[in-house]
């Protein structure tokens, strides 16, 4: 057998040991991190016996965890680049779920080649087609093109529900708030089903199937999230005062987060934002209103720029960083600038978060870049938004 046959049957051949691997942690660690984060008990979910891929909506770091505990079958995760550079949650996965690793940025072609050698081989996958978690409580549209791409693989596909995830661990949020997360499962279509759906209509079902509104769920559901941080790193996802209306004002402690100008608020077990004249209740409300605000914003201008202090510009290249720059973050209509490092706009070729909120950058070049400090929460969404406005015009 040649090299490149042996590298080409690598997960095949480990499906007997990756099968193990994943039983061995379901009986160990995962019964802990279940009670950890709340994850309610219930009756083991079925599922067709052909080869899938299943959907979920993305709300915690462990979500792909609950989906195989809740169905107890082997499926061959995606998990994002970032994921596997965790000390101790990267090496379980890595070790223990032999996941498809994609980069966060990137095209992806890598992963979904992966994918079909996975499904063609007979065994599952999982996968989130929202490429990030839930930053405002609301399920994010698929990425572009995934339906199509599902379309091509021609297996069945599973789709999943996680509820009370958002209010557990919300992107921005720091520790875990002790609820419950319930798993639902909401359709089974089969290759023939798929195949008689144009990949416009089959977005639309995978979108409506896995979109969750934490607060409209919770509205009934009543359930109490307890924690001793519920407000705090809320700046990465509320990056606009409705005071003020400035940029990057916004700081946060315990169960409070204040801005710089006066406004004052509170988050409640419910995720409820309470407070003097504060005009939105949920981070979804305040979101959209946010989101509005910035479509305001001329980006083509001379004059705009948006910037964040004391952040490092990292080049990261087999899963390891390497600081190149550090100090002020800037967006222009030309470059995103970390100190005296540019990237030209028209070298960036893809651009995303990870974590709490921190930017990912690929450039042309195939350079891989993220920009945090470990000690500093910043906006990255807001960035991602306003360079997704630049690159539209
Ligand atoms: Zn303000």
């Amino acid at each position: 057998m040649g090299k490149k046959d042996s590298k080409k049957t690598t997960k095949k051949d480990r499906y007997a040991f990756d099968k193990f691997g994943v039983n061995l942690v379901l009986h160990t660690i995962v019964p802990i991190l279940k009670n950890r984060f709340g994850v309610k008990k219930h009756e083991t979910l079925t599922v067709t016996d052909e080869p899938f891929v299943m959907l979920y909506n993305h709300v915690t770091d462990l979500d792909i965890v609950w989906i195989i505990d809740a169905f107890r079958t082997h499926m061959y995760c995606l998990a994002s680049e970032h994921m596997v550079r965790f000390p101790i949650v990267g090496k379980i996965i890595l070790w223990f779920f032999n996941p498809i690793i994609i980069k966060k940025g990137s095209t992806g072609t890598a992963a979904v080649m992966e994918i079909h050698r996975v499904i063609k081989a007979g065994h599952n996958v999982l996968m989130s087609p929202e490429g990030v978690r839930s930053g405002n409580g609301l399920t994010n549209p698929l990425v572009p093109a995934t339906a199509a791409v599902l379309k091509k693989l021609r297996c069945n596909v599973v789709t999943v529900r996680i509820h009370g995830g958002y209010l557990t661990s919300p992107r921005w949020g720091k520790g875990i708030r002790r609820g419950e997360i319930t798993i639902e499962k909401i359709a089974e279509y089969t290759k023939d089903d798929i195949a008689k759906m144009s990949a416009e209509e089959f977005e639309a079902h995978i979108n409506e199937d896995i979109y969750e509104d934490a607060y409209a769920y919770n509205e009934k559901a009543k359930i109490p999230f307890k924690g001793k941080k519920l407000a705090e790193g809320i700046e990465a996802q509320l990056f606009m005062c409705p005071r003020c209306k400035k940029i990057g004002t916004i700081h946060s402690k315990n169960n409070s987060f204040f801005c710089d100008c006066g406004l004052s608020a509170t988050m409640d077990e419910y995720g409820i934002i309470k407070g003097d004249d504060i005009p939105f209740d949920s981070v979804t409300k305040w979101d959209a209103w946010q989101s509005k605000e910035l479509d305001n914003i001329d980006v083509t201008s001379d004059e705009f720029v948006v910037s964040s202090d004391n952040l490092t510009l990292f080049e990261i290249n087999e899963h390891k960083e390497t600081p190149v720059d550090t100090g002020k973050l800037t967006l222009t209509k030309n470059a995103l600038t970390v100190n005296n490092t540019s990237i030209p706009m028209d070298e960036i070729s893809g651009y995303s978060i990870v974590g709490f909120g921190k930017l990912l950058i690929t450039t042309s070049g195939k350079h891989y870049y993220e920009i945090s400090n470990k000690k500093v929460r910043y906006p990255g969404i807001m960035y991602i938004k306003l360079l997704a406005k630049i690159k539209e015009n």
